[in-house]
């Protein structure tokens, strides 16, 4: 896997997020796979041999978790002690 530099990568998310809820670069989220919260527009890309290429967790490559690992923290299946 090699790693690509995103010059603009909010619109980047516009082409490749692989969900309809893009979230902005500022949103928090927690990676589930390095058990951090991530910034969001801290993430990196990686490409693969087949010129795939995925939307990693900023903590990669330590961390293997992509965009699918990523959870919100206002998750209302996670635990919640606050009132909002
Ligand atoms: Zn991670």
């Amino acid at each position: 896997m090699k790693e690509i530099i995103i010059k603009n990568k909010q619109n980047y998310f516009k082409e490749h997020y692989p969900f309809a809820e893009i979230p902005k670069l500022t949103d928090k989220k927690l990676c589930i796979h390095c058990d951090n919260i991530i910034t969001v527009g801290d993430f990196k890309v990686f490409k693969d041999e087949e010129g795939e290429e995925y939307i990693c967790c900023p903590n990669a490559p330590n961390c293997d978790g992509t965009v699918i690992d990523w959870f919100r923290l206002d998750n209302p299946e996670l635990p919640q002690d606050t009132n909002h």
